[in-house]
Order: structure tokens, then C-alpha cells, then sequence
């Protein structure tokens, strides 16, 4: 992990609130930093000034209720998590809704999308690997397991196609080119596969090719919220647009597989 422009910014900031004299808040860290970091009382005169700015982040988010784990210094995925909940919380004053307190699996389903069983499935979208069209991408994609590779268009099944157009259209009206870069909302892991699914002996509904995958590198099939990247509260909006769709995503329902939407619903 490095340290960026923003996360200095950021505590130039909170040292400036306290009156620490951290100087310009323009994210270099010059001499009147370093002192300034120096005199919050948790740090260590014998850390690296790294180990102290982390260790700080740590202490701001404790001081505002969020858990970023022991102030260690040290950069793990409990205070990466906690970074991402703080920067919200001190540029808009609210604090994130955990994840556990948004509603459950989508309560709209304007497409009706069928329950996910093969029976139900099949009765809706046909029989797998059927039905098949070609959907151009409002913004392009990346294959996550070659990011050089660009993806104009991929196939999907003919029934979720301009709902998934409408979604990606809305992700790339909200977010820009930039932030979708930025967040990995173009890193894609796949649609349409035909195969059971992982550790199980029914269909995947990538079968039928209803079901998105996206950044798999950060969202590991048995992560939870305190692990996965799309759990943060940067990709509220992005799962909104999914679920206002009737979407299904296992991670915001079920805790694991954050990497995964799908046009079906978990009974
Ligand atoms: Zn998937």
C-alpha cells in the first residue's frame, strides 16, 4: 500500500482541525507535516512517517466509531475498509450505512425475474446457453484476467439484455469514465458460461448468461464485507442501479460471492 495525495490531504487536514499546524493541505508531505504528525500524542518518535500517517487514519477513524483495528501503523484490509467509510464520513458528515442495515435482496423486481432454481429458470430463459444476443457496453470493459484486453460487447441472454444496458448506461451517467476506472466497475470477470457452479451440482446462472461477474481479483467468491471491495460504500450507488433492475447481488443478500449480480432471485 502507498500512501497517495489524498490520504496526506486527508491528514493534513485532521491535523490542521486540531491545531497542528500541518500547513497547506495540498498533499505533500513537507517538514511542517512530519512535525505536526509528530505530535499526536499515539505516535512513535522511532516510526517511519508512513507507519505514522497509517497509524493516525487509525486513530481518526476510532475517534469517530469506526473500527479500523488496533493502531498498529499498519496498513491491513480492516483499516482499508476503515479509510473508505472515514473519507466519507468527513466530506459529507454522514456516516455510511453499514452493510448490514441496507435492505436485503432486491424488493423490486420490475422484470420479474424468476426464482433461482433450474426448473424456474428454465421456464423463464429456456434451456442453458440459449437464447443468446450481443449487447454493446456503454463504457468499455477489461477482461480481469488480461486487463489489456479491451471488451466492446459481450453476449448475453436476449431477456436481461436492456436491463443490463439500462444499469451499465446509469453506472456510466453516475460515475464517469474516470471513477469507473478508478472503482474497477469495468473490470469484467464474465457473463455467459456454461457450467455447474463452483462447489455445487446446479446450474450457474452464468448458464443461461444472466449473471455478471465483476474485479474477481478484489472480491473473492467466499470474502465478506470486511474483505471485498464492492462492499464499500463508494459502490452503494452502482448496487442501487443493479437492484432498482431486480438484479441479485450475493454479496449485498447473502455476504460472499461480491463479485457477482445476477436476474435471478435467491428464494
Ligand atoms: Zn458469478
Amino acid at each position: 500500500m502507498e500512501l497517495t495525495k489524498s490520504h496526506i490531504q486527508l491528514i493534513q487536514q485532521e491535523l490542521n482541525k486540531r491545531g497542528l499546524n500541518a500547513g497547506p493541505v495540498d498533499g505533500i508531505a513537507g517538514n511542517k507535516t512530519k512535525a505536526a504528525l509528530l505530535r499526536v500524542a499515539e505516535n512513535k518518535s522511532t516510526w517511519p512517517f508512513k507507519r505514522q500517517a497509517i497509524a493516525f487514519i487509525q486513530l481518526l477513524s476510532k475517534e469517530n466509531g469506526i473500527d479500523a483495528g488496533k493502531i498498529d501503523g499498519y496498513w491491513g484490509p480492516q483499516t482499508d475498509y476503515a479509510y473508505g467509510v472515514l473519507r466519507e464520513f468527513l466530506s459529507t458528515g454522514i456516516m455510511p450505512a453499514p452493510w448490514r442495515d441496507e435492505a436485503p435482496a432486491s424488493t423490486t423486481n420490475p422484470n420479474n425475474w424468476p426464482v433461482e432454481n433450474d426448473v424456474a429458470l428454465k421456464a423463464f430463459y429456456g434451456d442453458v446457453g440459449k437464447n443468446q444476443t450481443r449487447l454493446t457496453l456503454p463504457y468499455p470493459h477489461r477482461l480481469s484476467w488480461n486487463k489489456r484486453q479491451v471488451v466492446k460487447s459481450l453476449f448475453c441472454h436476449e431477456k436481461v439484455k436492456d436491463s443490463m444496458l439500462r444499469v451499465l448506461t446509469k453506472v456510466l451517467e453516475h460515475y464517469g469514465p474516470e471513477e469507473i476506472k478508478k472503482l474497477h466497475l469495468d473490470i469484467w470477470g464474465g457473463c455467459l458460461n456454461v457450467r455447474k457452479k463452483r462447489g455445487g451440482t446446479t446450474w450457474s446462472t452464468h448458464s443461461w448468461g444472466i449473471a455478471m461477474d465483476y474485479d474477481p481479483d478484489n472480491n473473492s467468491l467466499r470474502w465478506g464485507a470486511d474483505r471485498a471491495l464492492f462492499a464499500r460504500p463508494e459502490y452503494d450507488k452502482w448496487w442501487q442501479f443493479w437492484e432498482e433492475e431486480g438484479w441479485v447481488s450475493l454479496g449485498r443478500a447473502k455476504n460472499y460471492d461480491w463479485m457477482h449480480v445476477q436476474a435471478a432471485l435467491k428464494d
